[in-house]
């Protein structure tokens, strides 16, 4: 029987960044996924001969290169990853649109403050008390009890709703597991992460930065097994003891560390009475990626994210019963409109709506390919007024829902943000069992890498 010092479950982000870490302090350490391709919730893949990113809209908390002390300089330097590797693109400007009134924003802070000043010249001062305010908030925080939220912790600097609203939808889109809101300690981190830092797409897209990670792993003798899933995690009266994989092979460590999920981890456990259906996390996505005949700057759009919103209220939590989608709101995404050494061999339009899990998951496979198409119809009409029409420029159309995050990531529910309970301190019931990732409280591809990190860190090196 094979033992190693620690085991990984998941070769996503945070699991890879682990497993880095890990390595470099001489561990044997195995990183095992039950999918045949790397990336996780932020994989890649080929179809009719075009690559595709599967979820990348945008590296967050982009700073330029120098920076000290900001998440996305701390892992390379963690990681031992050259800031140039990344070869990130900055984007030319993204934006928020309700009824009425848009706010613009670059990766110069400034320009969002002045977008407020002039449309909101009431809240500024509030507006920048919340930026001093947060500025001292440390990263994570654990808080015993129930989290504060940031809507409550909001009505102390912003008295205007609709500000509210707006600074709200980017930030629930990219990272809240909970409906309509999200904790306080998220949402700090997350305006950072998008309005103070802001977004870059590395040049080759999400595959740059797997193909960093997994080359980085194995040139310190990690070992990346694919194919491998965990269908049990084994304990005894001293905590974890290892995993035994789907075709029954067992391999033992004294510590693991799972992204697959907090539900999803304790259901391979003796402790998954802990968890119940509650925990899953009722957030989840379709998204469109349809390959146009023209770059979107030549029909007149250079915004390279849109988060709309149609009605004054935000809208954001899973759709009715019975609905697929909720186009009330959605996120465009055009990856030409970041700055780019080479035009991208593909023009894309990339769009995403919520989505029901229930209801994309009951259908028959016929049932389910017509309804992706006409749901594709009917949301660019919706999306068109808030960057063009991208339906009569569509050469390729492909899309993901809530069925194929399932199946390809083993998230519940195809619950992108995980589940609403998140373990802070990456603990379990069972010692030695550690989470990284998504349901540690960390969100997006950099999120998950400081996750990864921090999780080996405190726990994979600290019991040698
Ligand atoms: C459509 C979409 C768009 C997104 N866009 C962005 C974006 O633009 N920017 C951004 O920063 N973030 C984005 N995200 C979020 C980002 O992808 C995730 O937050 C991040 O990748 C999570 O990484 P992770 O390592 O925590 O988990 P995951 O990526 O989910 O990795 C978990 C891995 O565990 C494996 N696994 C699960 N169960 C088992 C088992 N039993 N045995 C073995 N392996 C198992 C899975 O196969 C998976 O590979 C997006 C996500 C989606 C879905």
């Amino acid at each position: 029987m094979e033992t190693f010092d620690t085991i990984v479950i998941g070769a996503g982000m945070s699991g890879l960044a682990a497993g880095i870490r890990l390595a470099q302090y001489d561990q044997r350490v195995v990183v095992l996924d039950r999918h045949s391709l790397w990336g996780g919730l932020n994989s890649f893949y080929k179809k009719k001969g075009r690559r595709f990113d599967v979820g990348l809209h945008a590296l967050t908390n982009y700073v330029p290169k120098g920076t000290k002390g900001r998440p996305l300089t701390r892992i390379l330097r963690q990681l031992r990853i050259p800031y140039d590797a990344l070869q990130l693109g900055e984007q030319t400007g993204s934006r928020v649109s309700f009824p009425g009134v848009s706010l613009r924003w670059t990766n110069d802070f400034e320009v969002l403050r002045a977008e407020i000043a002039d449309k909101f010249p009431g809240q500024i001062d509030g507006f920048d008390r919340l930026v001093r305010d947060i500025a001292g908030y440390p990263d994570l925080v654990e808080v015993e009890g129930e989290p504060p939220m940031a809507r409550d912790e909001l009505k102390a600097y912003i008295t205007d709703q609709t500000l509210v609203e707006m600074l709200l939808l980017p930030l629930l889109y990219y990272g809240s597991p909970t409906p309509d809101d999200v904790e306080w300690a998220s949402f700090i981190i997350l305006f950072k992460s998008l309005y103070e830092e802001g977004f870059a797409r590395p040049e080759g897209g999400v595959r740059t930065v797997l193909d960093l990670l997994r080359n980085r792993f194995k040139e310190l003798g990690g070992e990346l097994r694919m194919n491998n899933g965990v269908s049990r995690i084994l304990s005894g009266q001293g905590g974890v003891e290892g995993v035994v994989l789907d075709d029954g092979t067992e391999l033992r460590a004294p510590v693991v560390l799972s992204s697959a999920g907090y539900v999803e981890t304790l259901g391979l456990t003796e402790a998954a009475d802990v968890v119940s259906s509650a925990d899953v996390g009722p957030l989840t996505f379709v998204e469109y990626l349809t390959v146009l005949d023209q770059r979107p700057a030549d029909l007149g759009h250079d915004d390279t994210i849109v988060f709309f919103n149609t009605e004054d209220r935000l809208v954001y939590g899973p759709p009715e019963k019975g609905a697929l989608v909720d186009d009330r709101s959605g996120v465009i995404c055009c990856p030409d409109n970041y700055a780019s050494a080479e035009p991208l061999p593909d023009a894309l339009f990339r769009l995403t709506l919520l989505a029901r899990h229930d209801t994309w998951t009951a259908m028959p496979e016929d049932e389910y390919v017509a309804a992706k198409e006409r749901i594709w119809e009917s949301a660019h009409a919706t999306a068109a007024p808030y960057a063009f029409d991208a339906r009569p420029h569509a050469v390729y159309v492909d899309g993901f829902t809530p069925r194929t995050i399932q199946k390809f990531t083993g998230h519940l529910g195809g619950a992108v943000y995980g589940s609403p309970r998140k373990q802070r301190s990456g603990r379990t019931p069972i010692d030695g069992l550690f989470l990284c990732g998504t349901d540690q409280g960390y969100l997006g591809i950099v999120g998950a890498m400081l996750s990864g990190i921090a999780m080996a860190n405190q726990h994979a090196l600290a019991v040698r």
